[in-house]
């Protein structure tokens, strides 16, 4: 393919990719959103296997047949659950990348000289830290997202100059690769990196999870654009901007949504005191269970409910049932809205994707921000298993690990019934007095049989 309509091929489908961005920003046009992105990766993918200085068919095919595979089998297999965890991985694996691109760049012979040289070797360092720092801190998040790691964040007692010394010791290796000692500083660089992002992403603790995932996705967009710098390729360096400055918007906006300092997330959880969960022991009154014959009454006697869904309804797979209970309350002239936290779920905008899955029309599902005045004046909020959504603590309790969360302000309806499993706490380890509130009672069991149960009863009682 001559250079002109690999060039033409390349806007195209960075002028998709702007159109994907700007279609996802909205529930209504990500499909169409999605469509571009797809086209967009599809034209620049061809483009680049295309291009002149591309040989070595075999090789490539090799490669790319088996990702492609192995990728479509595990994309179509993961539960929206484990979407999190898969974005976590695929972060890893463009930090990986950028690590493998830069060591194999400066290993292949280059034929510049002067500033050029001097540039090139500036990329690929920039681009081997940034790629080495997103790989294990994505992996580190997939541990702590899938269980396998403590949600807690780790303390050590020099974190900060830990970082600081890991840092230094970076710029340090900088110097010596820049003077032409060779690969050994680019290596230890590399591995020193690796540690800072373990550390970086350990040190931070389970509420501010979402904002570390956010980061990873603007880290492993920028780690992309340095690997366009290296290799020359504008389309690589403008999706790599595109991602990773979309990622740092999206991180930014988290961390206000959850009253976090921005510096102090990514910087470890800069300024956290490390605070345990609060005991069992400070919390008063008493647990009441409600059984879903009351649940149905109560709801059928409400003018207004609220529906707050969390990661248990994900769990649960209960948005199906939700949705019904949602049209049975509304066709009997029942107000019923949803509260939507920021953070709801382990997934920037997972509770919009099931609800949207489920049919629930749009206009009903509403920010925390729109819907946290209404609480007051509701009869009913159903809380489905969110838990660090609807704590209290976040409000009450200086000391809490969640501290000045925003959260939804649920216990200020007249009935609050809150579905999940048992007492347990939820992502961030924190206890939650909500459940002790006088207004509040426990709908014990899985939403989805519980849901379920409710939709029976409500369906029954209308026939009847
Ligand atoms: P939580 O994680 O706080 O709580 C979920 C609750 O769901 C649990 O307490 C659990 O209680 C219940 N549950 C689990 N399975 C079921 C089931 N089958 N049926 C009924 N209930 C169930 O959820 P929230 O959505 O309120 O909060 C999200 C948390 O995740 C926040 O701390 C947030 O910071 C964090 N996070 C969010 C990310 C994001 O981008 N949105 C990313 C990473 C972390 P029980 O076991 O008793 O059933």
């Amino acid at each position: 393919m001559s250079e002109s309509i690999s060039t033409v091929a390349y806007i195209a489908a960075s002028a998709l990719f702007i159109l994907s961005l700007g279609g996802l920003s909205n529930q209504e046009s990500s499909q169409k959103g999605n469509l571009f992105g797809i086209l967009g990766m599809l034209v620049a993918f061809v483009a680049t296997a295309l291009r002149n200085d591309v040989s070595g068919y075999g090789v490539l095919a090799a490669a790319i047949v088996p990702g492609a595979m192995i990728g479509a089998i595990l994309a179509a297999r993961v539960a929206m659950t484990e979407m999190p965890e898969l974005v976590a991985m695929l972060h890893s694996f463009v930090g990986m990348a950028a690590v493998l691109v830069g060591i194999g760049n400066y290993l292949s012979p280059q034929s510049l000289t002067g500033v050029e040289a001097t540039i090139h070797e500036i990329e690929i360092f920039i681009g081997v830290f940034i790629g080495a720092i997103t790989f294990t801190g994505s992996i580190v998040a997939f541990g702590k997202l899938r269980g396998l790691l403590s949600s807690k964040p780790l303390m050590l007692p020099a974190r900060h100059f830990l970082n600081l010394a890991m840092l230094g010791a970076c710029a340090w290796l900088g110097f010596q690769f820049m003077n032409g000692t060779g690969l050994q500083p680019l290596l230890v660089m590399t591995a020193i990196a690796a540690l800072l992002g373990i550390h970086l992403v350990m040190g931070i603790g389970g509420a501010d999870m979402p904002v570390v995932i956010s980061m990873l996705n603007s880290y492993s967009g920028w780690a992309a654009a340095a690997a366009g710098f290296m290799l020359s390729n504008d389309l690589l360096i403008i999706t790599g901007a595109l991602v990773g400055s979309s990622g740092a918007i999206l991180s930014y906006i988290m961390c206000k949504a959850m009253n976090r300092s921005f510096i102090s997330v990514i910087l470890g959880g800069f300024g956290a005191t490390g605070s345990s969960a609060t005991k069992s022991s400070e919390l008063v009154g008493e647990a009441k269970s409600i059984t879903v014959e009351s649940t149905v009454e109560l709801l059928e006697n409400a003018k207004s409910v609220i529906i707050v869904p969390g990661y248990g309804m994900a769990v649960a797979q209960a948005q199906h049932p939700i949705a019904e209970i949602t049209k049975e309350l509304r066709d009997q002239g029942i107000q019923v809205r949803f509260g939507i936290h920021p953070v709801a779920g382990r997934l920037p905008g997972h509770m919009n994707v099931l609800l949207a899955e489920a049919n629930v029309p749009y206009d009903i599902v509403l920010e925390m921000d729109e819907i946290n005045e209404d609480f007051p004046e509701t009869d009913v909020v159903l809380v489905i298993g969110a838990n660090d959504t609807v704590n209290p603590s976040a409000m009450e309790d200086p000391s809490s690990p969640i501290a000045g969360m925003p959260v939804l302000e649920v216990w200020k309806a007249k009935t609050v019934i809150v579905m999940k499993r048992s007492m347990a706490s939820g992502y961030a380890g924190v206890e939650n007095p909500l459940f002790y509130k006088d207004n509040a009672q426990m709908l014990f069991g899985d939403a989805r049989k519980n849901a379920d149960a409710i939709v029976g009863q409500l369906s029954a009682a209308i026939a009847r």
